[in-house]
């Protein structure tokens, strides 16, 4: 619990992780982990499959991995990955209490403990409770009888990029978990995620002559219909594949910033808009930006002035392929063995609305990877929190993994 408490209060948003890899450093160090902090450099990735491009600084940010290394292994190789980044607070006066000051609350209805904070849920605790994994069976004075990688990798929420990053340079394993926090689900499949901004035009002028002049931000409440228009398409029973015939509207588009104008006397001259797009697996990237890019023109077609000075689309940010994950492969029948064996039931199958990081995994080097994590409440929104016994849970079965499917030795022998 203090583990968590400590890891929650760095402020790891997009720019500012610095200070929780160095607290995770720590923390791997404290395990017997040959510690490891990874720049990501741009040139290395930027032609590789599955990269996104960015518009903000790469350079001296660092990816954080833990090896253990026992030589010859015996058993086979395990990647545990959790991202150290977390989304931004805002607003912050909609928390109970402040974000970075983690408390924990029993809860009456479901008699468990829970940490509230940003970042508790997603996605520190499921990391915590892999780390606890691994603390367990040092407690058994055992230890993994192969190679295990703990990645604590950057830019998770907005582009996949510190994974990716993490894997071109070799930290590649036989499979790999993410304690993501999904309720002690496994993953089978998840969507992808396309980031996008359109950026227009108006004509600037005082508001004297408003009559005269073309407000952008305005004119991007046409482009933003358009696009609801085709997100209620996408989502039409007859478009969507058997993996998410039971999820309720699988494919969100969301309005997620608005920047136009500069000052309230002023017409606004540019709104540049940024959304976010799902993808279905096996749905083809380009022919997703074909598809945005002819709605955003036929929207502008029907407008006079668009018509003239037509909105640009441009692509910042996820540019995720949609995946799955295969249920009979050695790895799932193993995390469902052993969830069967401390629950007594076997695990509840997730199809994702939202990307993670095992899509590099699964699709770029053959590499199984799924989702296992703990149970946790309004991830993305205020008074964010996970479960303290759910981690505890999720640290039992995934111990149980990590000895199966490593094998265990004792501790300390010297390869
Ligand atoms: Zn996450």
């Amino acid at each position: 619990m203090t583990t968590l408490a400590d890891l929650v209060r760095h402020p790891s948003v997009l720019g500012q992780e610095a200070s929780a890899q160095e607290h995770m450093a720590g923390l791997l160090d404290g395990l017997g982990l040959d510690v490891r902090h990874e720049p990501i450099d741009l040139a290395r990735i930027r032609d590789l499959p599955g990269f996104s491009p960015v518009d903000w600084e790469l350079d001296g940010k660092l990816n954080v991995v833990g090896v253990h290394d026992p030589g010859p292994a015996i058993g086979r190789s395990l990647a545990l990955n959790g991202h150290i980044d977390v989304v931004s607070p805002e607003p912050v006066a909609a928390w109970t209490t402040p974000p970075y000051e983690p408390r924990v609350v029993d809860h009456e209805e479901d008699g468990e403990s829970w940490m509230y904070g940003r970042g508790a849920g997603d996605m520190k605790g499921g990391t915590v409770a892999a780390l606890w994994a691994l603390a367990a069976l040092q407690d058994l004075d055992r230890e993994p009888a192969s190679r295990v990688l703990v990645q604590s990798p950057v830019e998770e929420e907005c582009t996949g990029n510190g994974t990716l990053s993490l894997l071109e340079r070799g930290y590649v394993a036989d499979a790999c978990i993410i304690p993501e926090p999904f309720g002690e689900t496994l993953l089978v499949r998840q969507v992808g995620v396309m980031w996008f901004q359109v950026r227009i035009l108006g004509r600037t002028t005082h508001v004297l002559g408003a009559g005269r002049g073309v407000n952008a931000i305005e004119k991007s409440w046409l482009v933003i219909q358009a696009l609801r228009e085709l997100e209620e398409e996408l989502n039409a029973d007859g478009r969507r594949p058997d993996g998410f015939a039971q999820v309720d509207h699988p494919l969100n588009l969301n309005v997620g910033t608005i920047a136009g104008g500069d000052w309230a006397s002023t017409v606004a001259g540019e709104c540049v808009t940024r959304f976010r797009i799902g993808l279905y697996p096996g749905d083809d990237l380009a022919a997703m930006r074909a598809t945005i890019e002819e709605r955003v023109a036929r929207a502008a077609a029907a407008d006079p002035w668009l018509r003239e000075d037509p909105p640009t689309v441009e692509y910042i940010g996820f540019q995720a392929a949609g995946c799955e994950f295969d249920p009979a492969s050695d790895l799932a029948r193993t995390l469902t063995e052993h969830h069967r064996a401390w629950r007594g039931t076997g695990p509840a199958e997730l199809a994702c609305t939202a990307t993670t990081d095992i899509r590099f995994f699964n699709l770029y080097y053959d590499i199984p990877a799924t989702c296992y994590g703990p149970r946790a409440e309004r991830i993305h929104g205020p008074d964010e929190k996970v479960s303290l016994d759910s981690m505890q849970r999720v640290a039992e079965v995934l111990a149980s993994v990590v000895a199966d499917w490593c094998g265990l030795r004792p501790r300390g022998r010297s390869s």
